[in-house]
Formats: C-alpha cells, sequence, structure tokens
C-alpha cells in the first residue's frame, strides 16, 4: 500500500468525512468494508467532473471502505459535467421499485440476505424478485469484506457479504444497492458531526468524504442528520488508536444502529422511488 501524505492532507482540508475501523468490526458493529486488513493502491480519478480518491484492490475500485465504484463512471480528465445528477438520476433506480436478485448457492448463512429483504420490504415499497432472465440484477456474493454499489449499476452487480457481514450489514449494503450514501456523507454533516482527523487509521483519511466529492446531488432530506440511520458508520470507524473517529458537535457519542433501517432511511428510499 503506497499512502500518500500529501493527498491525505489535501483531503484533511476538504474537511470531509467517512468512516470505519478494524475495532469496531471486531466488536460485532458495522464497519462495513470491501476488503478489511487490506489497503489497496490509492487512486485519483474523476466521476461527474469530480476528483476523488480510491483505492484499487483485487481489481475492484473501492470508496468509502464499502463501496465499489463503476470503473465506467471513472475518467482520467475532469471534463465539463458539473450536474452533479449523479444517484438522483433514473439509471441508478429500480424500475417499478423492483428489485431482481439471485444469490449465490455457496454464500454461508444465506438467511441473511432472506432477512435483510425481509425487512427492506416490509418497511418500503421495494420489492424483491427473483431473478431467472432479467438483465439487471443484483448477487449476494460471497467475498472479502461487505460491499456495493451505489444504485443499479445496469447487469448484474455485486453485493459482497463474507461471514463476518451481519443481516444489519446486508440491510446496509442492499440501502447502497437502492441508492443510499453512507449518512455521514451529508454536505451539511459538519453542522452536526466532528471528524478527529487525529484518530484516523493512518491512510484511510481519504475515505472521509461527502457525496459531492463523488459528484453526485442530493439526498439531504430534512434538516438534520440521522444518527439512527443504518447507513452512518460508528463513533470508532477507522479509529487507529481506540479514541473515536466522529463526535457529535458537542463532543458526546452516538449509539450507531446497525440493525434495521431507520425513518429516515425509510423515508429517503421512499423519496428516491416515488416516481418509480
Ligand atoms: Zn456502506
Amino acid at each position: 500500500m503506497i499512502a500518500c501524505q500529501n493527498e491525505d492532507t489535501a483531503l484533511l482540508e476538504n474537511s470531509e468525512l467517512n468512516t470505519k475501523t478494524e475495532d469496531m468490526k471486531r466488536q460485532g458493529q458495522n464497519s462495513f468494508e470491501a476488503y478489511p486488513q487490506q489497503k489497496g493502491i490509492l487512486k485519483k480519478a474523476f466521476l461527474n467532473g469530480e476528483e476523488i480518491s480510491y483505492e484499487e484492490i483485487n481489481n475492484e475500485l473501492v470508496y468509502q471502505g464499502d463501496i465499489i465504484l463503476n470503473p465506467d463512471m471513472l475518467s482520467t480528465v475532469k471534463g465539463n459535467s458539473t450536474e452533479r445528477t449523479g444517484i438522483r438520476g433514473e439509471q441508478y433506480r429500480w424500475k417499478n421499485k423492483r428489485v431482481y436478485y439471485s444469490i449465490n448457492p455457496d454464500l454461508p448463512a444465506k438467511q441473511r440476505v432472506i432477512d435483510a429483504i425481509a425487512h427492506v420490504e416490509a418497511n418500503t415499497d421495494i420489492r424483491f424478485i427473483e431473478r431467472t432472465t432479467q438483465t439487471n440484477y443484483i448477487y449476494f456474493n460471497k467475498g472479502q469484506g461487505c460491499s456495493s454499489y451505489i444504485g443499479k449499476q445496469g447487469g448484474k452487480q455485486n453485493i459482497t457479504l463474507n461471514i463476518t457481514c451481519s443481516t444489519g450489514a446486508a440491510i446496509h449494503e442492499i440501502g447502497h444497492a437502492l441508492g443510499l450514501f453512507h449518512e455521514q456523507s451529508r454536505l451539511d454533516r459538519n453542522g452536526f458531526l466532528t471528524i478527529k482527523w487525529n484518530n484516523i487509521e493512518d491512510g484511510y483519511q481519504h475515505n472521509f468524504k461527502t457525496w459531492q466529492t463523488l459528484g453526485y446531488n442530493g439526498f439531504d432530506l430534512g434538516d438534520n442528520l440521522d444518527f439512527n440511520s443504518i447507513m452512518l458508520y460508528g463513533p470508532y470507524s477507522f479509529s487507529k488508536n481506540g479514541r473515536p473517529t466522529i463526535t457529535k458537535k458537542d463532543g458526546s457519542l452516538y449509539n450507531s444502529n446497525y440493525s434495521q433501517l431507520s425513518q429516515g432511511d425509510i423515508t429517503t428510499i421512499a423519496f428516491m422511488y416515488r416516481n418509480e
């Protein structure tokens, strides 16, 4: 792993964030990572006209720890796209609120997927249908870490779940596949959170970004950051020293919800799919 300090510093100036930590994972809390214990090759590219940093690990482009980027979305030049439509785009939605899926027969503990799907269906209008011949579908795959793409990609797209990924982790990754970003990626998050940069594990600072940096626009529904969102990382995420990497503005910690969609998550999904 080549970690460029200059790049980290530049990102610090952006005052952006995201989080997680191996410690949290060991504690059984959600700190979802595509490739835990692995740091890939730090790279930069442009997405929707915005420069982003990501890691290349095992031929996958890993962003913010557990988000897999589609290489087709990236460019080596800035281009002129400042539209910031990103995740708002129709192409990222599952048509008619129907998500087709299949499960790797070798995936351990398939019940996690079944339970996660049941939870999402019980709380949203999204319906999951086992894929037969459909082109666009989620493939719940075994592998390292827990990871997902953001929104519908077109074609087969993996949600990867290793054995440590809980039902809650599966719900979180399904949230990504439906189009949700991390809650701490809200543009207004600095009004609610403080990032403790000095406590973040070296080489992970580049994960601390908002969706704006990715070039996406708008799901900051409401005027508050939802501390109960299943898409929010815990206060010790990516900690290198056992101290919090995220606190509330008053310095206090918060309880992370890693088990179910919050009311805010449910509202946001309904918003994204209101026209589908
Ligand atoms: Zn995530």
